[in-house]
């Protein structure tokens, strides 16, 4: 059934410009990113479209941010940006607006997570900067500041509004940041399938929770250069099965477009159909098991050209609008298959002791 769409959107998120010349790692990360989102969706005529409610996104409260990361990261961002630069985490840097902006990213994602709850709009996308998934309680890191999905869920929670979350990372990096504030914590799931090279990487099927937690945090490590037949078996095999039987009260979307072929630091290989067909599956999953309560927040994804219509396609598949394709055919499947599927299958025995479905 299509319903009403919440996007939340700023222009204060186009401010915070760390200024790195390509092609600096950090360099990808960039206003441009959202800049031409939002250019593309005001020419599509998105955020006027009947279905869609249009909504500026709000700043977190200093005070609520203290509560959810270490004094000792919020403070540092907030005097580095004083000083309009310097290194806040591993490839995570300052610039004079980085504090405000990251205050704007977490009140961004709380806000799409509330209007869904009070039942204002079905879903919502916060389309938002800089991303979140890879900064933990006391560092931020990989281009992220404050968690912006681990804020907004342990926000409601205080607020006693949410019990049950389940989070679904769809970068094509592992969210260690939103698995370390989860890892204990059986109230929230959190399922990541990312690109992983090889037992060095964060991110196996053992890394699987811990105390209450253990069971709750699901890994499905995907050999690089995975195309879209095997990423969605390997999704469609562990995701929805999973998700029924942990029955949350809302589901949250992680969704970053790094895992697209033309991304220039993902290793995926998928062409962007992926995203609206798992749009599509996400979609009617929530509405089996909680009414529809579906939050996109918006982390990595740094194509340009590809960035605005891949989000167009997340949005068009969320309202059954007709979904316009324009990279092509699926590429076809090179030599990925039976490793993904080998580590698929062994995922599953690991959470058969958690989990009856399996
Ligand atoms: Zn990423």
């Amino acid at each position: 059934m299509p319903g009403l769409i919440g996007i939340i959107h700023h222009p204060d998120f186009l401010k915070h410009d760390t200024n790195f010349p390509r092609p600096h790692f950090e360099s990808f990360e960039t206003p441009e990113r959202l800049a031409t989102v939002y250019t593309y969706l005001t020419q599509k005529e998105i955020f006027t479209a009947p279905d869609v409610d249009s909504i500026l996104a709000k700043p977190i409260k200093e005070k609520d941010l203290y509560k959810i990361h270490a004094p000792f990261l919020v403070d540092s961002v907030k005097s580095l940006s004083k000083v309009g630069e310097g290194e806040i985490g591993a490839h995570s840097y300052a610039s004079h607006d980085a504090f405000d902006v990251a205050k704007l990213a977490v009140g961004g994602a709380i806000l799409a997570c509330e209007e869904v709850l009070k039942g204002n709009v079905d879903q919502s996308f916060a389309l938002i900067r800089p991303p979140g998934h890879h900064s933990g309680y006391s560092k931020a890191d990989g281009l992220c500041i404050f968690n912006n999905c681990a804020a907004a869920v342990l926000n409601l929670k205080r607020k006693k509004k949410l019990d049950r979350t389940l989070i679904i990372d769809l970068d094509s990096h592992y969210g260690d940041g939103i698995a370390e504030f989860f890892y204990s914590d059986s109230s929230v799931m959190y399922i990541s399938i990312h690109e992983y090279f090889n037992e060095s990487d964060k991110g196996g099927i053992f890394e699987i929770g811990f105390g209450e937690g253990e069971g709750y945090n699901v890994n499905i490590p995907l050999p690089y250069f995975t195309l879209n037949r095997t990423y969605l078996k390997s999704f469609e095999k562990i995701i929805p099965p999973l998700a029924r039987e942990f029955n949350p009260e809302l589901v949250i979307i992680a969704m970053g477009f790094d895992t697209h072929y033309a991304d220039p630091i993902g290793n995926l290989r998928l062409t962007s159909s992926v995203y609206a067909t798992i749009t599509q599956q996400l979609k009617k999953l929530a509405e089996e098991i909680c009414e529809g309560k579906l939050v996109f927040v918006l982390e990595g994804g740094y194509n340009l050209l590809g960035l605005p219509k891949f989000v167009e396609m997340v949005i068009q598949a969320l309202l059954d609008y007709k979904i316009e394709f324009f990279d092509g055919i699926p590429i076809e499947e090179i030599n990925t298959d039976r490793d993904a599927i080998k580590r698929v299958n062994m995922l599953r025995g690991v959470l058969s002791k958690y989990w009856k479905w399996f």
